[in-house]
């Protein structure tokens, strides 16, 4: 699941992380900047994590924030499904990636007896087989190539090398071909592309940043937007929805943000959180137009598709405590949906991400399921996974997703330090949040869209 399966960067000097607040009791002021009040006026586009946080922190500090979300809905990337009884299923963000983060805390202030570790054991499909861990770096046969492969996968933040795809690194170490597909679930795909996207000069930076701990966790009865409006339900309530932001003009000493509908808004400082996508596709005109390094570096990193589809069984076909199933040619990730949740639901979540999504994209829905079914039945013949599939399935398809479009920024060749740029102010006047503008590791996370919201009002606050 979407997991930091990689990252070793356990003490590595916590760069945000050293100056982000815990979530100590619902109604302490977290400390940006001791005794200070801010008298003006924000307007914060986009209410996914990194807006709703930031709307909350600059109302602690007395600014009068006007918040826009273009959808009927809050939370972004945050989207959870009840239309199967007994379980939320997250068809975006799942995973909370480590203990050391601004989430954890506070999912663990809010709703500590929903947080739970990640459960089940992984497999990995190796020659059609599916393999413990154990097997992929014991096994005699494999004479030491799997454990090799782990090896390289963990030390991407000493890469010594130059510019090159992760894909281009692999074969230049000789990485076995029967753990192609593995590294590419592993690395590519968990970082929202594959192994053929993912620069490793950006994948060093992002992996030697990362500083939140391996220890996935899950809520168990609760979704990730659950806890959001928990937490933050006054600014919730707050949030302008159905207001599409087409403009912004920071010509003069205001700015004037203006929707699709015509309607206007002024503030002293903006903060812009929309995905990367929409600042790509150029459906927000900016006036005067952004700055030409600004520019580039919305060029420079990438945001692609990516799909979590949901198939309901009538029993299950997999052993029991199965956590993941890592390395498919069609799908790279599957994982029971319901495990550590509730097991009696028998669901099975297909993710992927860069050209396998792609891939699957240009199917029909029926034609996905009959993949992914032809791909579950090769891996587990005697399961009868065919007969056990009841028909019921949920197809996500992120690219398709009004004003997200796409699933998550991603360290493509030549994206390295260029988010600190994305998330420059500028003229003091514009700020930027989301996750895509987090330099410190913490990329295509929902903690790393709240630091990015903490670093922005912080930021604003100080100017
Ligand atoms: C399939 C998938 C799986 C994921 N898994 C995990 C995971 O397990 N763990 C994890 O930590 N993270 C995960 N993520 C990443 C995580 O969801 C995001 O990093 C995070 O939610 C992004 O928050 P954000 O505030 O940056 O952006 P968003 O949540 O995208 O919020 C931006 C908001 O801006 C709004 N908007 C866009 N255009 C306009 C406009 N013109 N005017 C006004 N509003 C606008 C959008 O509607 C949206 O609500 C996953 C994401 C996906 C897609």
């Amino acid at each position: 699941m979407n997991r930091r399966v990689l990252l070793k960067q356990l003490m590595m000097g916590l760069p945000a992380a050293a100056f982000l607040p815990t979530f100590l009791s619902s109604c302490a002021k977290e400390v940006l900047i001791e005794d200070f009040k801010f008298t003006g006026s924000v307007i914060v586009i986009g209410a996914g994590a990194s807006g709703i946080y930031a709307s909350n922190l600059l109302r602690q500090y007395g600014a009068q924030v006007t918040h826009l979300e273009a959808r009927s809905v809050i939370g972004g990337r945050m989207k959870p499904n009840t239309s199967i009884p007994g379980i939320k299923i997250e068809l975006g963000a799942e995973e909370i990636h480590g203990k050391r983060s601004i989430l954890y805390d506070l999912a663990q202030f809010n709703v500590p007896s929903s947080l739970i570790p990640l459960p089940g054991d992984d497999y990995y499909f190796l020659e059609n087989q599916l393999r413990s861990k154990d097997f992929l770096t014991g096994n005699a046969n494999l004479e030491g190539t799997g454990a090799t492969m782990f090896q390289i996968l963990d030390s991407f933040a000493s890469y010594p090398g130059g510019a090159q795809s992760v894909a281009q690194y692999l074969e230049e170490k000789e990485l076995d071909a029967r753990f192609i597909e593995i590294a590419n679930a592993l690395v590519g795909n968990e970082y929202g592309a594959d192994n053929n996207r993912i620069g490793m000069l950006a994948l060093k930076e992002a992996e030697a940043g990362y500083s939140s701990g391996e220890d996935g966790q899950i809520l168990k009865d609760k979704s990730l937007l659950e806890l959001f409006e928990t937490a933050f339900a006054e600014d919730v309530n707050q949030v302008e929805l159905n207001k599409p932001v087409e403009s912004i003009n920071y010509e003069g000493a205001q700015v004037v943000v203006t929707t699709e509908n015509g309607e206007s808004f002024t503030a002293d400082k903006v903060l812009i959180t929309v995905p990367l996508s929409i600042l790509k596709n150029n459906s927000i005109t900016f006036i005067p137009t952004l700055p030409s390094d600004k520019l580039d570096s919305i060029d420079a990193i990438k945001m692609d598709n990516g799909l979590k589809i949901v198939l309901q069984f009538n029993a299950p076909f997999w052993v029991g405590n199965t956590g993941s199933i890592i390395g498919g040619s069609k799908v790279p990730e599957y994982w029971i949906t319901g495990a550590g949740k509730n097991e009696s639901v028998n669901l099975v979540t297909a993710f992927l991400m860069g050209e396998k999504a792609d891939y699957m994209a240009g199917l029909s829905d029926a034609q996905k399921i009959t993949e992914i079914l032809e791909e579950l039945s090769l891996l587990y013949p005697t399961g009868n996974v065919l007969g056990k599939y009841n028909g019921i399935n949920i197809v996500q398809n992120w690219l398709q997703e009004p004003y997200i479009e796409g699933a998550y920024s991603y360290p493509s060749p030549g994206s390295e330090g260029k988010r600190s740029v994305l998330a420059a102010p500028v003229e003091g006047k514009l700020y930027f949040a989301g996750e895509a503008t987090n330099f410190n590791g913490h990329l295509a996370t929902v903690h790393g869209a709240m630091e990015s919201g903490y670093r922005a009002v912080k930021e604003i606050l100080e100017a």
